[in-house]
């Protein structure tokens, strides 16, 4: 669309990310009086509304002449700092220069053959194509590496193929939830739902040349490395049965962590005479029409499905163990509005800041949430101070959802701290809670019958279906594929004897020319950038490695025992800090703890991490 009128510019700066807006007026103009009016979240209503009509003023009249002017990395800084009101660190600068995606490709490792040529008949096996793997592939694809991505279903997507459970979508924005060398993809929402995300990704994969190197129904069951010739050698099994087996001088598993569905194995279960059903494994034709309904789980997939089943469902009894910090998102389930579609599309630099103030918006950071303030606890608070004021905010939240019923109050508020659990977005989750048709069980459940589920008090809950949002083994890494390694042990032998772990989320002694994306430990705490910034820093990681490898003529490359020891017990050592390990209430299993130990997440800060991860380091990583 071109020249739109006053009255639509009005609207779209009304309906923007003002925050983004200004930082890229200011990218494009320099102007002192967008500076001068200072971050938007602490605007005064009349200042808003001057910045507002300085924006209109700007776009109606000068709109065709922006241009990003080239301020440098220190213009970017003032800017970011202009956005937030404080300074950036020097590591969450470099990073968040990046997620910026200003240039064509963030975070990429770029790289031309220099000595040696890559050896003639050299691939790497890419196990999965969800996001992570298809990241790689693109990786891969740019350096001319060549590469073969498997996958056990027959479409791209992983996750998001496997899970159709109604109202699926994204519960971060979809302007952080995508790849930054993608630029402006025309979500349709601000937060994509599933079939949304799984087009973009069968998009991504196309447009990058991914596609043309993944094997469908290819499942693997097992790869041993062969320590003479320093390859690895793949099974895989094919629907019809069969085997095939191929090689691969370096294998990296980006098979996620939602590969394996937890379902747990009350007494008598098999017994149901109902329909069981777990959200990953969502049957296509289940109608919940006129059904008695139980929802177990409160997670982020049970909360998302609650209020669509609980408007379909006669009855619906939900079995909650542990109460959640539930938190609404601003403009969850709205669409992109054709205005704002037109900012992003033609105001220079929109888009990118856009990113920059999600993330803002997004991250909890160490100091706020993650790390008890012994000055704040010595005054009388608990945690923090943040903690405490997003505990009131929470929880006066609950209340403007669930109304007078001061019963519910009681079991829905949580006894541990906001945030140090993976945080989980309201979807009318407390609104249908509330409904007269929905009866919230907080009783544990002791067994099950052909009828329902029997709780510990004795209580008998007739169900025709069961849904068991219960989550993901998480902690199952790569099962059910074996890795073997050098000397012949099994990884997840290893594992057994030590918990998972791994040395920065990405590799482990014994098992060369192997990486993980999102192995144990991989993500920072306390974020710095969006998950798909991190897949494409860990892709970049895994490329310099297998460049180094090329460049130098070896063929092998493993971490040291000695970095991986001492990797994990300074892991371990900060770890033990964050209040998600020792806040009482929250120190049970969950999606980031498993076994009292922090699983899934890395309890570093965005520098400490990414000195792991922005170039191997020789003395950690061995090349022969
Ligand atoms: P989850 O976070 O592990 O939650 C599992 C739920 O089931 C918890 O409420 C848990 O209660 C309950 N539960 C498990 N076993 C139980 C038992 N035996 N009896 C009673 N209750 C039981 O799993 P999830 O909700 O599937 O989420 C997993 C991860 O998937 C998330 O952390 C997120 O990363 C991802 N996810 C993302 C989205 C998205 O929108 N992007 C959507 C869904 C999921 P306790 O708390 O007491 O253990």
């Amino acid at each position: 669309m071109t020249n739109p009128d006053r009255a639509f510019i009005e609207r779209a700066v009304a309906a923007c990310d003002l925050a983004a807006l200004r930082a890229a007026l200011i990218h494009a103009t320099g102007r002192d009086d967008l500076v001068a009016l200072g971050p938007v979240a602490s605007l005064a209503p009349e200042d808003v509304e001057r910045l507002r009509a300085l924006c209109v003023e700007i776009l109606d009249t000068s709109l065709p002449e922006l241009e990003l002017r080239d301020v440098g990395d220190d213009g970017l800084r003032e800017i970011m700092t202009a956005i937030t009101g404080n300074p950036c660190d020097d590591a969450d600068f470099i990073i968040r220069r990046e997620f910026l995606g200003f240039s064509e490709w963030p975070y990429f490792h770029e790289w031309t053959p220099t000595t040696n040529p890559i050896p003639e008949g050299f691939r790497v096996a890419v196990i999965g194509s969800g996001f992570n793997g298809i990241g790689l592939g693109v990786q891969l694809a740019r350096l001319g590496i060549a590469f073969d991505v498997y996958e056990r279903r027959s479409e791209v997507g992983g996750t998001w193929t496997i899970n159709r459970y109604p109202d699926i979508r994204v519960d971060t924005l979809s302007s952080t939830y995508e790849f930054s060398f993608e630029k402006r993809y025309p979500w349709t929402e601000y937060f994509a739902r599933g079939p949304e995300v799984r087009a973009y990704l069968d998009h991504i994969s196309r447009k990058f040349g991914v596609m043309e190197h993944t094997h469908f129904e290819h499942d693997l069951v097992e790869a041993v490395y062969d320590e003479d010739r320093d390859v690895w050698k793949l099974t895989f099994a094919r629907p019809d049965g069969s085997t095939v087996h191929s090689e691969a001088n370096v294998v990296v598993s980006a098979a996620g962590l939602f590969a394996n569905p937890k379902i747990p194995d009350f007494p008598g279960a098999d017994r149901f005479k109902g329909v069981f059903v777990h959200p990953s494994r969502w049957p296509e034709d289940l109608s919940l029409a006129g059904k008695r309904v139980g929802v177990i789980g409160n997670g982020s997939t049970g909360v998302q499905l609650l209020a669509p089943v609980a408007e379909e469902a006669a009855h619906v009894t939900v079995f909650q163990r542990t109460p959640q910090w539930i938190s609404p998102r601003d403009r969850y389930g709205m669409p992109i509005e054709p205005e704002v579609r037109w900012i992003i599309d033609t105001v220079p630099g929109y888009w990118n800041w856009c990113r920059f103030t999600s993330i803002m918006n997004l991250f909890t950071f160490h100091q706020d949430f993650l790390l008890n303030d012994p000055e704040w606890e010595a005054k009388g608070g608990r945690i923090t101070e943040k903690s405490e004021l997003t505990r009131t905010m929470l929880t006066g939240y609950i209340q403007s959802q669930i109304g007078d019923r001061p019963d519910l109050l009681e079991k829905l508020v949580p006894d541990y701290a906001p945030m140090v659990r993976r945080p989980v977005v309201d979807n009318g989750w407390y609104r249908a809670v509330a409904r007269p048709d929905v009866e919230l069980v907080t009783e544990a459940i002791e067994s099950m019958d052909e009828n329902g589920v029997i709780c510990a008090d004795g209580t008998a809950h007739p169900l025709d279906v069961l849904i068991c949002a219960t989550g993901f083994d998480v902690v199952r890494y790569l099962a059910p594929a074996d890795y073997v390694g050098v000397g012949a042990r099994r990884l997840h032998d290893r594992w057994a004897d030590e918990s998972p772990r791994a040395y920065a989320g990405l590799m482990v002694p014994g098992f060369p020319n192997f990486f993980m994306l999102y192995g144990p430990n991989s993500q920072p705490v306390s974020g710095g950038v969006s998950l798909p910034a991190w897949y494409q820093m860990w892709s970049a990681f895994i490329a310099k490695c297998i460049t180094t490898m090329i460049d130098e003529g070896h063929t092998r490359v493993d971490v040291t025992e000695k970095a991986y020891r001492e990797y994990n017990e300074r892991l371990d050592a900060e770890a033990a800090k964050l209040t998600m390990l020792t806040d009482a209430g929250s120190a049970k299993d969950n999606y980031y703890v498993q076994g009292g130990r922090l699983q899934t997440s890395a309890p570093w800060e965005t520098a400490e991490y990414v000195a792991y991860t922005d170039e191997p380091i020789r003395e950690h990583i061995s090349f022969s």
